[in-house]
């Protein structure tokens, strides 16, 4: 095993975002190219934001996807996992505390006794000017006289600049003058976002941190703490994030922005793993956009991340989602659709596996997305009435009428219930009417499942039986003989 250990670190304040999916996804990838640990850490020190349902909503969504964590915290009843624990900032209080007073000691942090009221009162006199504390250089006297009363700490910025060799981001500036001293404990004790989390990163021994571009003005006081604490800096990769089709940030509230809206609508985690790849990797292989997690494994590199934001696009998203589906064993494919029927109370009990995956097969090639297949076959668990209206129009007429009568017929004869003879039956009758196959298909179709369109009709016959498919033929002469005495 390498000593690659990236990390996801979000702060369970909401469902899984797509973008903390994309974040994570980068920082696994790599993880694993590089015989490396992928780790959860949950950033939970905000107690009021912080609820047990998200959480649980993100662990949910990770799992969907297959991003699983070689360390974390505990979830859904398996324990916690790895040497470097506790994975929740949570639990870590003593530790932010105890590397903020190393600092304090150090003289690399102060303790600053301005309240709230004298800054405010500085940033609103001054709104352009770093807030500069008093307490910064002030006498060791003056500091122990004032005994317990609250103080924050404060990192004492040093002179100079700051420099970061990100990954995607290059070589990144920044002039130290540009930076307050940061509080990194609160009067309460509690830590600070930038100390905790270099605390951790530290601790953890995290070799690498990719994560959003929202964070690369974070990164300098990150990277100050580092130095001042005397640990060696990760490699940093700023990403992009990801944008909406219209090119704004992607709102929370879309739909879709939480990963299991996608499996809510049908999408195979596969899908969405590779979709979430694509924005924002490229691969080497020019205009390659399918691939598996496995390929993903092998061909990913830090070096193909884009600098550029992607958009979404549902287009792609769709088309991948179709080409995954296609990919799966029927059996496979099979299984992941029998719930969605279910749910709709078909009951697919009362059919012979090998049944359903027939069905499975016929369908496999033509569905976008697996909720689709509802639409696809829901003829064969229900009557097919009201039929579709368009379908009435063009195909339940007096030529449709006569058609479906030599049909019946014809079906009525064949005992060899098989979609290559009932096929054969039907060609054989389009010959002797003159007429092409195609005109008969239509009526045919509208007749058994209500619809214009859906799988190959001599396929759904057979799997239909013939019993039912007499019958709905019967059902549909009825109705157009009625519709004509209208
Ligand atoms: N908790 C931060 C977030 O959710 C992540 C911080 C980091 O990755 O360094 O954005």
């Amino acid at each position: 095993m390498s000593n690659t250990r990236c990390r996801i670190a979000p702060s369970p304040s909401g469902f899984l975002h797509i973008g903390t999916a994309k974040t994570a996804l980068y920082n696994w990838l790599f993880a694993k190219k590089t015989g490396g640990v992928f780790i959860l850490r949950l950033e939970d020190t905000d107690a009021e934001r912080t609820d047990e349902q998200y959480v649980h909503g993100m662990c949910e969504g990770f799992r969907w996807l297959g991003i699983e964590w070689d360390e974390g915290p505990e979830f859904g009843g398996v324990p916690e996992k790895g040497a470097y624990g506790p994975y929740r900032q949570s639990q870590r209080r003593e530790l932010y505390r105890a590397e903020a007073l190393r600092l304090l000691d150090e003289g690399k942090a102060y303790k600053c006794f301005c309240t709230k009221e004298e800054i405010d009162a500085f940033r609103k006199d001054r709104p352009h000017d770093r807030f500069m504390s008093p307490w910064r250089d002030a006498a060791p006297s003056k500091v122990a006289a004032m005994g317990d009363a609250p103080s924050a700490v404060r990192f004492k910025v040093p002179e100079g600049e700051t420099v970061l060799h990100d990954v995607i981001q290059g070589e990144v500036r920044w002039n130290n003058r540009e930076y307050d001293d940061f509080v990194i404990l609160k009067p309460n004790g509690d830590p600070i976002f930038h100390l905790a989390v270099v605390v951790d990163d530290a601790h953890m021994k995290i070799t690498h941190v990719i994560r959003g571009d929202d964070h690369l003005t974070n990164a300098a006081r990150h990277v100050m703490l580092f130095e001042a604490l005397g640990f060696p800096l990760p490699q940093y990769a700023h990403h992009p994030l990801v944008h909406d089709e219209q090119g704004r940030k992607l709102s929370k509230r879309m739909h879709g922005a939480n990963v299991l809206d996608w499996r809510d609508d049908g999408y195979l985690p596969e899908a969405i793993i590779n979709y979430i790849a694509l924005l924002g990797w490229t691969s080497e292989e020019e205009n390659r956009e399918f691939f598996t997690l496995d390929e993903l494994k092998d061909h990913f590199t830090l070096e193909r991340l884009t600098k550029s934001a992607a958009r979404f696009d549902r287009k792609k998203l769709d088309w991948l989602n179709g080409q995954h589906i296609r990919r799966l064993s029927v059996e496979d494919f099979r299984d992941r659709i029998l719930p969605i029927l279910e749910a709709q109370g078909f009951d697919v009990r009362a059919r012979t596996p090998e049944w359903l995956t027939r069905v499975a097969e016929i369908c496999q090639g033509k569905i976008p997305t697996l909720n689709q297949i509802v639409q696809q076959t829901d003829f064969f668990f229900r009557p097919v009435t009201p039929y579709e209206e368009a379908g009435v129009k063009k195909h339940f007429h007096m030529d449709g009428r006569l058609c479906l009568e030599a049909v019946l017929g014809v079906f009525a004869s064949t005992d060899d219930w098989t979609s290559k003879t009932l096929h054969d039956a039907v060609q054989a009758l389009a010959d002797r009417m003159g007429t092409g196959l195609r005109k008969l298909v239509h009526p045919i179709r509208l007749a058994l499942t209500g619809k214009t369109v859906g799988p190959g009709l001599f396929e759904l016959a057979e799997l239909l039986g013939k019993k039912t498919c007499l019958e709905r033929i019967e059902d549909a002469l009825a109705y157009i003989a009625a519709l004509d005495e209208l």
